[in-house]
């Protein structure tokens, strides 16, 4: 059996990990201190953090409130932005990408979009700078939020990204997240057609704790390279194939799964069902910080629950990197140091 200590320093690559969704406790803490945030020390003990399944994916969501909350000015932004580039490090992850959703950030505050990006743009270059990682940046567009939102931060996302900010050049994907029957996929097709254009890699939150109907319909609407979650294609020969033929890659979270109560437990989660299905799939924390996890305990209940070994996660980490939207050149060079079989 591996052990904690070889998963750990085990070189990886992760694709799915919200810098907004994924807090330290103590930061958390500090941080509604020093700004003279309304957070009791009876919210941060139980309501900052998600340890055993909640009823559904919307009373998980319902827990970043706090979070939100915290992330109130450019300073607060840019330090969590830089701990999350620490955490992934501290995983063995040689390259990262981090997602952020600035309309999430934004709501109810009076905090623009472009202050919101240049703080996680800062974080994670000085991140970036004192760990020695590759990192690349997705921009998310939460469907629960209004569609003004949701057009300003895509405009805002597009600047930026052909902008001269020195790390805006980490900004390479674009996603959208939260419930996803809130508003047919149609609705959004303009925005992420914009930011494909622009150059922007797809992925799309789909099928966590939908069906296998709505992969099929991303799939047919948006045409992702990835897919976040992806999970209830498992049991759908057509999501299947389309997944398999379109060299679609999952980006799955085993632990968030079960405590969204997308699947009925970590024993019964798919991905292994998904892996032998041929389906290119990556193993990934979502928000380890509220889940309180760390990626090397994703590996190490692969490792017991489905019986992965290094060969699986060696193959795992690849096909991470090769469906990274970074550019092709870096992706080479990560896959060369860390990844060469
Ligand atoms: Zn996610």
């Amino acid at each position: 059996m591996l052990d904690e200590n070889t998963l750990r320093v085990l070189p990886k690559a992760e694709l799915h990990r919200h810098l907004d969704g994924s807090v330290r406790l103590g930061t958390i803490a500090e941080l509604a201190q020093r700004y003279g945030l309304d957070v009791s020390e009876q919210e941060l003990s139980t309501r900052a953090r998600v340890l055993t399944p909640l009823a559904g994916l919307e009373e998980v969501i319902a827990r970043f409130a706090i979070i939100q909350k915290v992330l109130c000015c450019y300073e607060a932004i840019r330090r969590v932005a830089f701990e999350n580039v620490e955490d992934t490090w501290r995983d063995g992850v040689k390259l990262a990408e981090l997602r952020f959703a600035p309309p999430f950030i934004a709501a109810g505050k009076r905090l623009g979009n472009d202050e919101i990006i240049e703080a996680v743009l800062d974080g994670v270059e000085e991140g970036s700078a004192r760990f020695g990682i590759e990192v690349a940046l997705i921009g998310i567009l939460p469907r629960t939020a209004s569609m003004e939102a949701n057009r300003s931060a895509t405009a805002d996302l597009l600047a930026c990204a052909r902008g001269t900010h020195r790390g805006a050049w980490r900004l390479l994907g674009f996603d959208l997240a939260d419930s996803e029957t809130v508003r047919p996929a149609e609705e959004f097709l303009p925005l992420v057609q914009q930011a494909r254009e622009a150059g922007l890699g797809i992925t799309i939150h789909s099928g966590e704790n939908t069906s296998a109907g709505q992969v099929v319909n991303t799939l047919r609407v948006f045409g992702p390279s990835r897919i976040g979650h992806g999970i209830q294609a498992w049991n759908d020969p057509e999501a299947l194939r389309l997944l398999r033929e379109g060299g679609v890659t999952l980006e799955v979270c085993p632990t968030s799964n079960w405590l969204t109560h997308s699947v009925p437990s970590l024993e019964a989660h798919p991905l292994p069902l998904l892996r032998r299905a041929g389906v290119r799939v990556t193993l990934n924390s979502d928000d380890p910080q509220l889940m309180g996890i760390d990626l090397v305990h994703e590996y190490a209940l692969a490792a017991r629950l489905y019986g992965f070994g290094l060969a699986d996660f060696l193959e795992m980490n690849r096909d991470a990197v090769r469906a990274s939207f970074l550019p092709e050149e870096l992706r080479r060079r990560v896959l060369a140091r860390w990844f060469a079989s």
